[in-house]
């Protein structure tokens, strides 16, 4: 089921370590990057003149065993998990994406969105394609550059994409990541102990296969890696503005971004929560598992004990098995269940990131009640969020965000909580300790650090319309 919180466009890794399978590599760094794209999984390597490339719907466990990751042979390789966000959910949109023009060849893994595929659509001769998305045309843009190299291909191509793209490439010699010039999305480079290097959206996939980190992919750079080590080029000037979202709830809590953890970042928010928000409560609590260090930090600095009262389970991902009225009914409780002894007769505060649309809030609430809640206070370590995102995430349109058209107190009425409090946009910055300038915050605050063109406020499979 969804349980209404924004979904993460994607993960993507890159590694390069000749001499070795990486195939299984990938395979644990990708695994540490489910969080970010339950949908569909991949992984292309290549090995001298071929390139291969497996994925499939499912999640990265549910698509690749032992088996076949020893068909996937090759000491270079990309790996990508995906949420559709533009495009439909299917096969032929799962990546790494393959393109090959007799001249060039690439396979691509892409997070974000693109804000001009429209216009660069157009500008493209008219072929079939296989695929629907704009991470489909940035590999069309490459391999049909007219460049003699992949990489020259790859430079040609990036100044001319608008909006959120961090890029996993490959060609036969080399790895390539990048990020665009306000660096949306993260991405960070690693070194492997068994010799080599990797690149991922996250610093968690780099623990996970124990690599150390090196540095951040800057924004507007193209890193490449190849057999003389790792080459910058810089194709635009760095303008920063992380999604202020990987804070608030995408990125793993054992991530680190801009040098900071993401745990702690959350540990703050609460402790500021509480500062502005503050409760008279006999226990706080989070919803799991992305609610935890802010709950952590609310307690901490309320005084009120913490308690994990919630249990979610670890194997609800998403299902292809369509649940049936019975447990459909059961809503969010095939996730979430509340232990009544810990809450029987006391007033809680409970803690989230987020609220997007509000009705898992609500069925949240009517839980804790019946298991006998005496009151629940509901804070949330973010601002309402009130604009959509046009890069990367899907909160389509304003409809769908219930503090769009929605006074906080009717918010509060909406999801029957006894009080409900915000953390204000200054005391998100703030919790980063970092420039508040270095960010996006459009879905708080509608300042949109790259223009929307008025064809992208449409829907979001506007590619799909088109052919
Ligand atoms: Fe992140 Fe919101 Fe900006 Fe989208 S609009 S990139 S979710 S901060
Ligand atoms: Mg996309």
């Amino acid at each position: 089921m969804n349980d209404g919180k924004p979904k993460e466009a994607c993960g993507v890794v890159a590694v390069y370590a000749p001499g070795q399978e990486v195939a299984k590599t990938i395979y644990y760094a990708l695994y540490a990057l489910q969080h970010r794209g339950e949908e569909s999984a991949g992984i292309a390597v290549s090995e001298g003149d071929t390139m291969v490339v497996f994925k499939d719907m499912g999640l990265v466990g549910q698509v690749f065993d032992e088996y076949r990751l020893k068909s996937l042979t090759g000491g270079l390789g990309i790996g990508h998990v995906r949420y559709s966000t533009t495009g439909s959910s299917s096969w032929e949109n799962a990546q790494p994406i393959h393109r090959d023009s007799g001249t060039l060849e690439v396979a691509l893994g892409h997070n974000g969105n693109l804000v001009n595929t429209m216009d660069l659509l157009s500008k493209l001769a008219p072929r079939r394609r296989a695929a629907s998305t704009d991470s489909d045309l940035i590999a069309e843009m490459i391999v049909n550059s007219g460049k003699p190299t992949v990489e020259e291909g790859i430079l040609d191509t990036l100044p001319r994409l608008k909006g959120a793209f961090t890029l996993v490439m490959m060609d036969h010699e080399r790895v390539y990541g990048c990020r665009d010039p306000h660096g949306l999305r993260p991405l960070v480079i690693g070194s492997l102990s068994s010799g080599g290097y990797v690149m991922a959206s996250e610093t968690c996939a780099l623990d996970a296969i124990g690599a150390v980190l090196v540095r951040e992919v800057e924004p507007g750079e193209l890193v490449t890696i190849d057999a003389q080590g790792i080459h910058s080029h810089r194709f635009a000037a760095a303008t920063p503005a992380l999604c202020v979202f990987e804070y608030v709830y995408f990125a793993r809590a054992d991530s680190v971004l801009y040098g900071k953890s993401v745990h702690k970042t959350r540990y703050q928010m609460g402790r500021r929560l509480w500062e502005e928000s503050p409760a008279v409560a006999d226990l706080v609590m989070p919803v799991p598992d992305s609610g935890r260090g802010a709950a952590a930090g609310y307690a901490a600095a309320s005084g009120i004990p913490y308690g994990d009262a919630l249990f979610r389970s670890p194997y609800v991902g998403r299902t292809f098995i369509q649940p049936t009225q019975a447990i459909r009914q059961q809503g969010i409780r095939t996730k979430l269940n509340p232990m009544a002894q810990m809450i029987e007769g006391k007033t809680l505060v409970v803690v989230d990131d987020s609220i997007v649309r509000g009705n898992s809030m609500r069925q949240i609430v009517r839980m804790l009640r019946d298991a006998g809640a005496k009151g629940v206070h509901v804070r949330v370590s973010s601002p309402p969020v009130q604009w959509p995102c046009f890069y990367g995430i899907d909160i389509a349109s304003r409809d769908e965000l219930i503090a769009a058209n929605t006074s906080v107190d009717e918010i509060r009425q909406h999801i029957e909580a006894d009080s409900l409090g915000y953390l204000s946009l200054e005391g998100m910055l703030a919790s980063t300790e970092l420039a508040s300038d270095k960010f996006c915050t459009a879905c708080f605050s509608s300042e949109y650090p790259i223009a929307i063109p008025d064809d992208v406020k449409v829907t979001k499979n506007m590619l799909e319309a088109q052919i």
